[in-house]
């Protein structure tokens, strides 16, 4: 129960241009825009238009959506000059560290990462 309303994160207000973002990317499926709390030199969120609320409520009817969401991610890094070097990180569930209730791809790079993460 609780996080289902994906229509009503600041992320459906950013796609509906309800508040300003600093947009990336747009196609007809998905969004990017720069993190507002960047953790990285680049720290870009892609997220899908449709208000799919965490990964877990995504399904097979999905999976186009989420491998465009992947390869977009990793054309936006490789178009920021961070091809070579990026990561890709989803939080599912407010306990691993999701805030926003609107599915959303971190794509992170510009500095070393550590590995198991935190
Ligand atoms: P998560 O913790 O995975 O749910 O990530 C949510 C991310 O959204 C955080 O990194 C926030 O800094 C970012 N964020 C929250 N509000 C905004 C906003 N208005 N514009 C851009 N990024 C935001």
């Amino acid at each position: 129960m609780g996080h289902t309303m994906a229509e009503d994160t600041i992320f459906s207000k950013i796609i509906r241009r309800e508040i300003p973002a600093d947009i990336v990317y747009e196609d007809e499926q998905c969004l990017a825009f720069r993190d507002v709390n960047p953790q990285a030199p680049m720290h870009i969120l892609i997220i899908p238009k449709k208000p799919i609320a965490k990964l877990v409520n995504a399904n097979d009817s999905d999976n186009t959506l989420l491998g465009h969401l992947m390869t977009t991610a990793s054309q936006i890094a490789t178009k920021e000059g961070y091809g070579d070097a990026f990561r890709l990180i989803i939080n599912n569930g407010e306990k691993v560290g999701q805030t926003v209730f609107h599915l959303h791809l971190h794509i992170l790079g510009g500095r070393d990462f550590s590995w198991p993460p935190g």
